[in-house]
Order: structure tokens, then sequence, then C-alpha cells
């Protein structure tokens, strides 16, 4: 084992079909008093915000149904006025990666008087896999001289004290979303394994998380009102969130990020092109880690090599892709093969892509990449 720094934020996490129940105890216990409440617009429609409003009762202050996808600063800036209006002291992010970086975002520009420095509590209740839930990090869409641009940040005070984790919520996610963002939880387990900053908290998490989602994901696509399916598969995407938390992500991350904050592609969606290209492009490099990914998607290894196991774990990601009717080509998400060299430049720019294991000293290789993925 290798030296390792871990900084592990305090965290009351409540799983289980029908946990939103303990919400309201879970705030008095807290001492919370106003909380404000970042959801979608179709959260309403789908009745969660309602459950969600019931469950707070008198401590809710307000609630803001404005996010919208990669959470673009100006709705930042129209949620957290309405939380300084209503003189919140908590806001809940309630469905995806959006609604809970929108609450890290409020957070992050709401202090918490009287100590300056601290700021409003983040509780999470997610809706999707995508694993934000567990982590201090949060993107902002800015756009500079008329291009959008994702800027990501990271501060422990944001990492959300209270996660509500109630699979009932999950049971109405479509498809088309629940293959996205089960493959971005696949993705947050596999760049865990090779990370830079490997360690043996990542490294159990991402694993079991792998196993789990190898047995779930699928199900839960052909079968959303699969309890038990639905159950194990935010399991795993709580692990797989406990992993994203406790490593440096590479190259995959970064391209994710760059192709959802410029072209405005589902994340999701970016995940199922990117991951088995760049699975592939870092094979030679950490074909060890690849095979522990092979094992933990419960691929038998029988006599492979690890460069023969690496190979498998990718054909696995790309045959869930296929199975459950994913986007495997960038064009097919609308990307123009003339975007790719800027794309490629801003990927290429970023600290997520220069902490690869592979290391890529030339914007030409990650550009080579995308053609390959498009
Ligand atoms: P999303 O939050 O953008 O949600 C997409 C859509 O799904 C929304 O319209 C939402 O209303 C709908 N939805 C969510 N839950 C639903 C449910 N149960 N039933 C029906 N509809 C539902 O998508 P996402 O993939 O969860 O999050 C992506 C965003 O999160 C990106 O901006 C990504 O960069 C970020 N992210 C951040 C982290 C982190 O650590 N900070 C981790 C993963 C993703």
């Amino acid at each position: 084992m290798t030296d390792f720094h871990l900084e592990i934020p305090a965290q009351t996490i409540r799983f289980g079909p029908g946990a939103v129940s303990q919400l309201a105890g879970a705030i008095e216990q807290a001492g919370w008093q106003r909380v404000m409440v970042c959801t979608t617009p179709n959260s309403r429609a789908r009745g969660h915000l309602d459950a969600i409003e019931a469950a707070l009762g008198q401590h809710l202050a307000i609630s803001y149904e404005g996010v919208e996808p990669h959470v673009p600063a100006l709705q930042v800036g129209d949620a957290a006025a309405l939380g300084d209006r209503y003189h919140v002291d908590a806001v809940i992010g309630l469905g995806g990666g959006s609604s809970i970086g929108t609450a890290k975002a409020v957070s992050m520009t709401l202090q918490s008087p009287p100590v300056v420095t601290t700021r409003i509590p983040v509780i999470a209740i997610p809706t999707t896999y995508a694993g934000s839930e567990m982590t201090p990090v949060f993107g902002v869409t800015q756009v500079e001289n008329g291009v959008p641009r994702k800027v990501t940040r990271s501060d422990i005070r944001v990492t959300p004290r209270i996660v509500i984790y109630d699979p009932l919520l999950t049971l109405d996610l479509p498809p088309r979303m629940t293959a996205g963002t089960g493959i971005n939880a696949v993705a947050h387990c596999v760049e865990a394994l090779y990370s830079v900053t490997r360690n043996p908290l990542a490294s159990a998490a991402a694993s079991g998380g792998l196993r789990a989602m190898a047995h779930a994901l699928v199900r839960c696509f052909t079968q959303g009102n699969d309890v038990a399916a639905r159950t194990e598969m935010l399991g795993g995407a709580f692990l797989a969130g406990t992993a994203l938390a406790h490593v440096a992500m590479g190259l995959h991350h970064g391209i994710c990020h760059v192709l959802g904050g410029t072209t405005g592609v589902a994340h999701g969606d970016a995940n199922s092109v990117m991951l088995p290209h760049v699975m592939r492009f870092n094979a030679l490099t950490v074909a060890p880690q690849l095979a522990e990914v092979a094992v933990a998607m419960g691929i038998a290894p029988g006599a492979r090599s690890d460069t023969a196991l690496a190979e498998a774990a990718v054909e696995q990601v790309t045959e869930w892709v296929a199975q459950m009717r994913l986007p495997a080509r960038l064009r097919d998400l609308g990307i123009e093969e003339r975007q790719l060299p800027d794309l490629a430049r801003m990927a290429f720019a970023s600290r997520t892509v220069q902490q690869h294991p592979r290391p890529i000293g030339d914007v030409a290789e990650i550009e080579t990449l995308l053609r390959a993925a498009w």
C-alpha cells in the first residue's frame, strides 16, 4: 500500500425505501429552521416536490423550481437571491446532479451569519445515480465571450451534511436517465480504481459499487419499478459517489465536463459515449487496475492476462451501452466534427485531464480520442 491522504467530512446518510419520512426529524436534530428546496420544474409534476414539502412541514421556507442542466450561473443567482430574501438557513438539492450542484452553489453564495466564513448547510436528496451528494465538488456554467464554460470548484463546506437516499424516489426515473446516470456512476468507479490518488477506501467503495451496479443497472432500465433492483442500484451509486469523493478523477471526467458545459449534452450521454474510448486509451498504462474493474463487474478472470481482462471490461461497458440503447457516438449527440479541436483544447487545459494516470503531453492525443468517439 502506498501513502495516502484523505479528508472525510461529517455526513449523515439515511438510506432505504421511505427514507424521506426521516427528513423533518433529521432537520430538527440539526437545529435548522428555514429550509429552501432547489429542484427542477418537472419535480412538482412528478410529485417529488410535494412529498418533500409535506415532509418539511413548518421548516419549509421556499422552493426554487428553476434548476437547469449543468447549473447555469443565472439560475444560481436567482436561487441565491430567493434564499437571501427568505432568510433560509439550510438548502436542499432534490433531484439529479444539477439540483444538488445548484444547492451547493447557493450555499457557497449565502453566508451563514454571524460567522461569515461558514456556509448554509446543504442537504441532498438524490433521485439519479450521478453521485454529487457525496462530494464537495460543484460546477457552474458561465458564458465567456459567447462560449458556455463549466467552471468546477471544490469546497468541503458544501459537502452535503445530510444525504437521504430513498429508492422509492427513483422508481419513475426514465429508462434513458436511469441508463445514462448509471453509466456515470460506473465511470466514477472505473476512474477511482486507476486514479493517481487511488487509496484503499475509494478502491473498496468502487469495487463494491461496480458489483452492485453490474447486478442491478440493466434490471432498473428494463423494470423501473422493481424496488429491490432500484435499492441495490442506489446503494451502488452511493458507493460510486463515495469513491468519487476520495480520489482525483481523470481524463474521462475532464472530457465529459467540457462536453456537457460547452455543448449542453446530458452528462449521462457524454459518459456513455466516452467511457469505453477512455478505458481503451488507458489499457496499457493501467491494465492491472482495469482487470480489477472487470472482476468487480463479475467477469471471471480464468487464466486471462490483465490486458485481456481490461479489454473484457471495455466490452462489458460497450454491451451495457448497447443494451440500454444509449448513444455510442458523439455525432449522435449533435456534436459537429468541426467542434472537436476546440473541445480537445478545453479538455487539455483542465486540471482533471492533467492528473490522468497515462500522461497526456499533447492536445492532439485528446483530439484523436474525440475523433474516434465521433
Ligand atoms: P440532471 O440533474 O441534470 O437531471 C436531468 C433530468 O432528470 C432533469 O430534468 C431532472 O428533473 C430529471 N430527473 C432527475 N431525477 C428524476 C426522477 N427520479 N424521475 C424523473 N426525472 C428525474 O442529471 P444528472 O446526470 O443527475 O446530473 C448531471 C449534473 O451533475 C452535471 O452538471 C454533472 O456535471 C453534475 N455532477 C456533479 C458531480 C459532483 O461530484 N459534483 C457528480 C456527478 C455529476
